[in-house]
């Protein structure tokens, strides 16, 4: 077979992006009450309906006064709570009891905890405090029509909050791209039946799923293409009939390995065929009939890693959010690292629960899941290092 130089993680991932921007079309629009709306990109911008806070708005429990009163002892002359206000000026020597969250009155311009004062019947005896002190002004959180959420933004639990706050029970979000999920494989057989020795069950079809269902995709399982082209053919074109196809196995360099052949029957463009990466080294990136596809390849820990390092992006892009970045951040080795340079490798790894060290989990290779379900990350060995000593930061690919 011909050899194509295989791309560096970072041009292909580079390559992903660009093309994803290249291509970038909004998905249709849809309605969501805000509570189904958890995990979903907003496809209108959201403003302030009213100035935040709408009056000024004690931040602490403590006393109301005018900061030019103070240090001194001043009369209690009423109470707010939250919830209530209270529209009567405070006069000179005047202070008012307040919550958090009640509207300061009207003169105040200072709020003084109640743990620094000392009472005496309706006498309060208070330290200093400068103007502002413990008082948010009207507006200074948000002006009403300040765009708080803009198009675009995956709702979390804090956009649900702001969601709430500024009173969207239904919001407007784009429709989740559909994904087709293709497993080839002359080996798999579901995971209700039982496997002679020489067959496996369809893991990847279920990690797939799961990876685009996280991703704000609807998975949509096909059948399992067998290794031959009829089969291959008829459920690729299924697949194409989704935003996105993802298949797995066939990639490789074997006799029966023809996804990319079958896949050159529809006209596809191929963007990479090949990746300087490990697990994950065969791995097609192309477009055909106007839709990108992945073609992963097929042992479980390969399919996972390179869905989240390139195929994930394409999800997010096609659900209409901006791109979002891997999430890379960096640990301390545990004990001493080496690999042989020249692939990046993305290797089970376990990351402690306190101070951020990291260790590799042994592990036998692509097809080892149950090593991966003794890690919790992925230590991320650069192509153009070979050791690294214990103690030092490494990148590490949260799962
Ligand atoms: P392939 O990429 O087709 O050469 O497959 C590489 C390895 O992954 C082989 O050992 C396959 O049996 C295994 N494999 C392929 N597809 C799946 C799948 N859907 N679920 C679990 N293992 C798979
Ligand atoms: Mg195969």
């Amino acid at each position: 077979m011909e050899v194509v130089p295989a791309l560096t993680f970072d041009q292909a991932r580079d390559c992903v992006l660009a093309q994803l921007a290249r291509y970038a079309v909004l998905p249709a629009v849809e309605h969501t009450r805000l509570e189904d709306s958890l995990g979903r990109v907003l496809a209108e911008p959201i403003a302030a309906d009213r100035d935040y806070p709408p009056l000024p708005r004690a931040m602490r429990d403590g006393f109301a006064v005018r900061s030019s009163d103070v240090p001194g002892t001043l009369r209690v002359v009423g109470e707010v709570r939250a919830g209530r206000r209270l529209d009567r000026p405070l006069a000179a020597g005047e202070a008012v009891e307040i919550m958090t969250g009640a509207p300061a009155p009207p003169g105040a311009d200072a709020v003084i905890m109640v743990e620094h004062t000392t009472r005496e019947g309706d006498r309060i005896t208070l330290p200093a405090a400068s103007a502002g002190a413990n008082i948010n002004a009207r507006g200074v959180e948000a002006r009403m029509g300040d765009v708080i959420l803009p198009a675009g933004r995956r709702l979390g639990y804090v956009e649900l909050a702001a969601l709430a706050a500024t009173g969207h029970a239904h919001l407007a979000v784009y429709r989740r791209p559909e994904v087709a999920i293709l497993s080839t494989g002359d080996e798999l057989v579901g995971i209700e039946e039982t496997p002679r020795e020489e067959q496996i069950r369809n893991s990847n079809a279920y990690s797939l799923a799961a990876q685009v269902t996280r991703a704000g995709g609807r998975p949509l399982l096909l059948p399992v293409a067998r290794d031959d082209w009829d089969s291959t053919y008829s459920l690729i074109a299924r697949g194409l009939a989704s935003d996105l196809l993802l298949l797995s196995g066939g990639v490789s360099a074997g006799k029966y390995d023809i996804v990319e052949r079958v896949l050159a029957g529809f006209g596809a463009e191929f963007f990479f065929d090949r990746v300087a990466i490990q697990p994950g080294q065969p791995l097609v990136f192309g477009r055909a009939q106007n839709r990108f596809l992945f073609g992963l390849p097929g042992n479980p820990t390969s399919t996972m890693v390179t869905f989240e390092l390139f195929a994930r992006a394409a999800v997010v892009a096609l659900s209409g959010a901006p791109f979002s970045a891997l999430p890379l951040h960096h640990a301390r080795l545990r004990q001493p690292f080496r690999h042989k340079p020249g692939l990046t490798r993305f290797l089970p790894a376990r990351l402690s629960d306190r101070g951020g060290w990291i260790e590799p989990v042994p592990w036998r290779g692509s097809g080892d899941v149950a090593a991966l379900t003794r890690a919790n990350a992925f230590l991320v060995a650069s192509a153009s290092r070979e050791s690294w000593d214990e103690g030092e930061w490494i990148p590490v690919l949260q799962r």
